[in-house]
């Protein structure tokens, strides 16, 4: 490398048969959601402008990796100096998401009305774990920590 090129990325570490695993696991928790009456989302993408919703979307390596192979970050509706403070999500469009095949568990497992709060918890921190152990399965480092800035 000469002196003056830019850095480099760094390798993605993930293997395909490791976002393939994602995949399973995330069709398997939108199973479970599904089967939970309980759980209702009228998708008005409020949750998705973390500043006023007040919270952060945190991402696992395999995620991070999921999403920047299958999604595009479009933020057609937030300017720069949103995203570089980590207010708004670069994937929504609208109230849409144009990730949505990609999205993190904590997208999936984020509901703002729950009618059983307490065992969503604890189904929460199950997945999360399970999440966890893929990493563990798959040898990629667990490195969880804010989706952005990207
Ligand atoms: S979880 Fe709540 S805030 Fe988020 S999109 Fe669904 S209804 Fe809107
Ligand atoms: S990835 Fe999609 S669901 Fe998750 S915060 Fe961004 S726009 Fe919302």
């Amino acid at each position: 490398m000469e002196q003056n090129d830019p850095p480099q990325p760094a390798p993605d570490p993930v293997s395909a048969q490791g976002l393939t695993a994602l995949g399973c696991l995330y069709a398997r928790l939108d199973q479970e959601i599904a089967q939970n009456a309980g759980k209702r989302c009228a998708t008005c993408g409020d949750c998705c402008h973390f500043e006023s919703a007040g919270h952060r979307l945190y991402a696992s390596t395999l995620e991070r990796s999921l999403l920047a192979r299958q999604a595009r970050p479009t933020h057609p509706d937030a300017s720069q100096s949103q995203l570089a403070r980590g207010e708004r999500c670069p994937f929504q469009v609208k109230q849409g998401c144009a990730a949505r095949q990609a999205r993190t568990l904590g997208c999936r497992l984020f509901f703002c009305q729950d009618n059983a709060p307490e065992e969503w918890n604890v189904r929460a921190e199950a997945w999360h774990q399970e999440l966890k152990r893929l990493h563990d399965q798959l040898g990629v480092a667990w490195d969880y920590r804010p989706l952005l800035p990207l």
